[in-house]
């Protein structure tokens, strides 16, 4: 059995050298135990605040452990009572391409409902937190400007979909012109700034004349510098991410910003999506709804192989995905 194993901190961006792939044995099943094979696994950039020794709102991976995260997978043996042989189920499992699990730590899927992979980003984690971070927190109204940074990813794209379902006017900020255009012209974003090319700051004003009502906040850093000096009164922030961030090995600072959300009474809260772990029901009914009236699109990057897993989340500090990061590590 195939596993990956964290074998240092990273100090600024995570290297190949931090990791460790390596073969273990598949342990006897007992009790209500199954054996699942890995399927799809999610990395997300969530997890680089893990591969640090830091207090945050879950621990810090152990060294010389496996890594764990987002899996689907697939039931190849089974002493549960609650799942069979050739189910489809997904956790927060180790990053193996075998898992003896109890049946409870999984959660059985319906493979007719969504194409498997779904259910780790648009019906799953990144979808649910662009939908609860921009509607419970952003509440955009018809009409209103609403700027989304990191706007091509897995949350990204489907904020700013969202945001355009409830009739706002969406503005999205990413690093290359395939994804601005990709926003532009498939996704019907309104206006869209590449940050590495663009004045951030002079792009958004003259895509924002009306000034900003919502900004979504994937990236922190300088990007959110710009918008947060295009705010209009009552303006909403909700804060997802600070990729900008993340790697950084000295605290990064910007202008103080306060004084932005003080003069237009603007509101900037941080979210976890766990926190609206009692609605993910309600949540996924509702993006699956808008996926089947064709309201709502997806897209995702699958790398194919489980030897190709860590490439592919230090990819998402490169910028090569458009969409949902995904592995591949089996067929079904
Ligand atoms: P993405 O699919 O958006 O992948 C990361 C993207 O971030 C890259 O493709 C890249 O796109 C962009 N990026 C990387 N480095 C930088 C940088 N230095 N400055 C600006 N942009 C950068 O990931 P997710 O959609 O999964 O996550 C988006 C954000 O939301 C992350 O910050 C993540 O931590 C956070 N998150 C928070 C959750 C919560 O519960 N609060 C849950 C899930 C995610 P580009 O080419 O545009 O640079």
């Amino acid at each position: 059995n195939e596993r990956i194993l964290l074998v240092s901190r990273p100090k600024g961006t995570p290297a190949m050298s931090d990791f460790r792939y390596e073969e273990a044995a598949v342990p006897e099943l007992k009790g209500d135990q199954v054996l699942v094979k890995t399927i799809y696994l999610s990395v997300d950039p969530y997890m680089r605040g893990r591969m640090n020794d830091t207090k945050s709102y879950v621990p810090p991976f152990e060294l010389n452990e496996v890594i764990s995260g987002g899996i689907v997978g697939q039931v190849v043996q089974s002493l549960s009572s609650d799942l069979a042989e050739g189910d489809f189920v997904i956790g927060n499992l180790p990053w193996q391409k075998y898992n003896v699990v109890n049946d409870i730590s999984v959660r059985k899927l319906d493979s007719n409902i969504a194409p498997l992979s779904a259910n780790l980003g648009v019906l799953g984690m990144t979808g649910l937190t662009a939908y609860f971070g921009l509607l419970d927190i952003g509440k955009p109204q018809e009409g209103e400007t609403v700027v989304v940074s990191g706007a091509a990813g897995a949350v990204g794209t489907i904020v700013g979909q969202i945001a355009k379902i409830k009739g706002a006017r969406v503005v999205g900020i990413a690093g290359s012109e395939e994804k601005t255009a990709y926003l532009k012209n498939e996704l019907g974003f309104d206006e869209v700034i590449n940050y590495k090319t663009d004045n951030v700051f002079e792009a958004l004003k003259a895509a924002c004349p009306g000034g900003v009502d919502v900004y979504f906040d994937n990236v922190g850093g300088e990007i959110s510098d710009a918008v947060l000096r295009l705010l209009n009164h009552g303006a909403r922030i909700p804060v997802c991410g600070q990729i900008a961030l993340y790697n950084l090995e000295k605290m990064d600072v910007g202008p103080r910003i306060q004084s932005q959300l003080l003069i237009n009474s603007a509101l900037m809260k941080g979210f976890i999506v766990s926190d609206y772990a009692a609605h993910f029901e309600e949540g996924a009914m509702e993006l699956a709804k808008w996926l089947m009236e064709g309201k709502l699109s997806y897209k995702e990057n699958i790398v194919e192989g489980f030897e190709n897993t860590i490439d592919a989340f230090l990819g998402l500090f490169k910028g090569e995905n458009t969409g949902k990061q995904l592995v591949k590590v089996a067929e079904p």
